[in-house]
């Protein structure tokens, strides 16, 4: 884990799952808890080589990359751990990701590794959006929906300082997975937009390197296009009435995919779907029921 010092009182911790953190009056804000014990330890070692205190823990998502390290964190710093609504319940009910993976069932052995089902923690007090004092801390919790339901990002509007969740991802994150995760493609779009008119220098997200303002045009424009894309390959699929297993296939092929994992099929399934919903709330995409299949198609022509 590197500690990369973005101002004189923010920090973004570089790991597979990036963490933040802020200083203030010898205590410390940490934003995201990373993957696990292991991952918090990690943090914790940072903090005390800063000579601070850990005051709270801010969890941006329940995604456990983001959130599977903060029980850890809350067992050795006693800091309350703070999160969102929706997210929050996840946070503390985190078998609730491989269950809503497999369409509420209980979920099969695969969608149980650590990258899905991480540990549980408590949450103290859920995060509201908007301008606030946090624990001597002056924030902006601003939401960021579409990646995750109710996902924030944490500002520091003094340092001038966004930690932008999974808001974006970096390009080679983009290109490593090809479809990423994604609950509501519109919602993601306008996050993507609202991000350029936000009062901040610098952005740092979950995974990848802070962007400044400089660098961040580009990599939102790497990040919409490829949405697009998805999203169009979705629409192109539905030439004919297909259901969401062929639809999935067809988008995967042609972006040359070889999904290997239960795992990462249930991911992209997700994006599918979200990809589906936003085609049919523009009028483009309709379903229908036939011989107990429920099928996808393009509008018809009015
Ligand atoms: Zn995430």
């Amino acid at each position: 884990m590197d500690l990369i010092c973005l101002t004189d009182n923010a920090y973004h911790l570089r790991a597979g799952s990036n963490a933040g953190l802020l200083l203030a009056g010898g205590r410390a804000l940490v934003v995201d808890s990373g993957l696990d014990r292991d991952a918090a330890r990690r943090i914790l070692k940072q903090v005390a080589a800063l000579h601070v205190e850990v005051a709270a823990v801010l969890i941006t998502h329940a995604h456990a990359d983001h959130f599977g390290g903060a029980g850890e964190l809350k067992r050795r710093t006693g800091a309350p751990v703070l999160a969102p609504a929706f997210e929050a319940a996840v946070i503390e009910n985190p078998a609730l990701e491989p269950v809503y993976l497999f369409a509420g069932a209980q979920p099969i052995k695969e969608l149980e590794g650590k990258f899905i089902l991480a540990q549980p923690c408590p949450v103290d007090a859920l995060l509201q959006p908007g301008r606030q004092e946090l624990f001597g801390f002056e924030l902006e919790i601003i939401p960021a929906p579409g990646h995750a339901h109710n996902q924030v990002m944490v500002g520091a509007p003094q340092e001038g300082v966004c930690f932008a969740a999974d808001a974006f991802f970096p390009p080679e994150v983009l290109d490593k997975y090809g479809i990423p995760f994604y609950v509501d493609i519109d919602q993601t779009l306008a996050t993507l937009a609202s991000l350029p008119t936000l009062p901040y220098q610098l952005f740092a997200q979950g995974h990848g390197d802070a962007y400044d303002r400089h660098g961040l045009e580009a990599v939102l424009d790497y990040n919409a296009s490829r949405i697009a894309t998805i999203r169009e390959l979705t629409a192109a699929a539905l030439a004919e009435p297909a259901d969401d297993s062929q639809i999935l296939q067809q988008v995967a092929d042609a972006l040359d995919l070889a999904i290997s994992q239960p795992a990462i099929y249930y991911l992209t399934r997700t994006t599918i779907h979200a990809c589906l919903n936003s085609l049919r709330r523009a009028g483009r995409a309709e379903l229908s029921l036939a011989e107990n299949r429920l099928l996808w198609c393009a509008a018809s022509a009015r």
